[in-house]
């Protein structure tokens, strides 16, 4: 039996305008390979009921499932109603109350000892032909029919995505789950080298037209393998996970994390794992370093804060950087870079810091210093601490993002005893200072 083809019909001004990221729609195709049926088209509509019965007429002549987020809620822009009502029961048809849907608003209401608005019973109406699909974690209904020549399930689940995925998993999921092939993915993610450098350690896993395949993406220093095995589940599922051992094995400890590990999530795990605590004294990054820290949820168990420190005057003040230090060597220097992070530690108590210092221009840059250079140090408290000198190339933004992956790399690395490692876009060697 071949996989089920199924359409995604994102709806929502919001997401034409580019207001909010479409993240449904990748996670719905994403969601879809897992359990072997295949994405097809997606498009993205606005709040238009007359678009949006084109559309979904055209996805559902074409497909065997079609799957929309969006245009459930209680306002008047919300028309994916009343589009799938037009489809499957013609323009001149009204809209039904559906008194389950009636009483899952009431409840939801009473249970949050709140009137119910008025509007909110548009989100019990649906056409005479569809049924209500349960949301356990919002108002708003979901709506599921079949075309009349049922030749296409149509799905139509709300916006917000803690509402979407369980039902997703629910409704949508057991329609179209398939029994033939699945397509299994991974991503391993390095940091390090360049993207030729890692496809040549990969060699001929790369070769076009091997099975499962093995390609290569690159962002902001990060190089990720990505890994895919199309099959019968099993036998897709262990062609993958050999596939993620010859990679490993070939390209060794620059691989620091899989699918949705972050470099900050690991160097994470690996502080709590130890019970050590980071600090951060950041300049030319300034906040970006902590901020990509605290994406990590439960990052207070080993992250203690941060300094930015942007004017000299606060790396004296914050920190305690030596006014000689910043007159003689200049605040982008690994005498400044290491006296950020040693001045991290005794401020805080923490047991490492990272400290970043740099040009991030557009101006700024001198024949000695041009844009994009960046010094970023790892103190140890009990050990040395480590300053490397990095030139990024990039604008002002590639140069930050990057100086913040980099330097929670230059963390792994020394939590790996690695500290003078060679690493991408790094300048002479590591500068090492003994404890005073
Ligand atoms: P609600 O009852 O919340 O109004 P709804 O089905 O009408 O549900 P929308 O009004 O279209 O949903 O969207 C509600 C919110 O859900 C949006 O503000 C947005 O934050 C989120 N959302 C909607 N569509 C998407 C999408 N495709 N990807 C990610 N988030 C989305
Ligand atoms: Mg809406």
């Amino acid at each position: 039996m071949s996989a089920v083809r199924v359409a995604i019909l994102s709806v929502g001004d919001e997401l034409v305008l580019g207001q909010i990221e479409d993240t449904n729609a990748s996670w719905m195709a994403r969601a879809l390979r897992e359990i072997g049926a295949m994405p097809g088209e997606r498009r993205t509509i606005g709040d238009d009921r007359a678009a949006l019965a084109r559309a979904l007429r055209e996805l559902a002549a074409s497909h065997g499932a079609v799957i929309i987020t969006g245009g459930l809620g209680p306002t008047l822009d919300d028309l994916t109603r009343e589009a799938l009502c037009d489809v499957l029961d013609g323009d001149d048809v009204a809209l039904v109350e559906d008194p389950a849907g009636v009483a899952h608003l009431a409840r939801w209401f009473a249970a949050r000892g709140r009137p119910m608005p008025a509007s909110n019973l548009r989100q019990a109406m649906r056409p005479p032909s569809a049924r209500l699909l349960d949301n356990p974690h919002g108002t708003a209904p979901g709506l599921a029919a079949a075309t009349h020549d049922g030749a296409c399930e149509i799905f139509c689940l709300p916006g917000p995505p803690n509402e979407m995925r369980p039902m997703f998993q629910s409704f949508v999921a057991p329609a179209v789950r398939g029994e033939g092939e699945v397509v299994a993915t991974a991503a391993l993610h390095t940091i390090g080298l360049g993207e030729s450098a890692v496809g040549e350690m990969l060699g001929e896993l790369m070769t076009r037209g091997r099975e499962p395949s093995v390609g290569t993406t690159a962002s902001d220093g990060i190089v990720s393998i990505r890994i895919r095995s199309t099959g019968a589940r099993d036998a897709a599922r262990e062609a993958l996970e050999s596939v993620v051992a010859a990679c490993r094995s070939r390209v060794g400890p620059i691989i620091f994390g899989r699918d949705g590990e972050s470099l900050a999530s690991v160097v994470g795990a690996m502080l709590a794992e130890r019970g050590l605590v980071l600090a951060t004294a950041e300049s030319c990054t300034g906040g970006l370093l902590g901020a990509r820290i605290t994406d990590v949820a439960g990052s207070s168990a080993w992250y203690a804060g941060g300094f930015v420190t942007y004017e000299n005057a606060r790396k004296v003040a914050d920190l305690g950087v030596r006014e000689a230090t910043l007159r003689d060597h200049g605040a982008v220097s690994h005498e400044t870079a290491i006296e950020m992070a040693r001045g991290a530690i005794a401020r805080t108590g923490a047991a490492m810091a990272l400290s970043t210092t740099g040009v991030a221009g557009p101006s700024g840059g001198s024949d000695a210093k041009p844009v994009g250079t960046v010094y970023i140090a790892v103190a140890e408290r009990e050990g040395s601490v480590y300053s490397r000198r990095f030139h990024f190339p990039g604008d002002r933004a590639t140069i930050r993002s990057r100086t913040a992956h980099l330097a929670l790399a230059c963390a792994r690395f020394a939590l790996l005893g690695d500290a003078t490692r060679a690493l991408l876009w790094a300048e002479g060697e590591a500068c090492r200072v003994e404890r005073a």
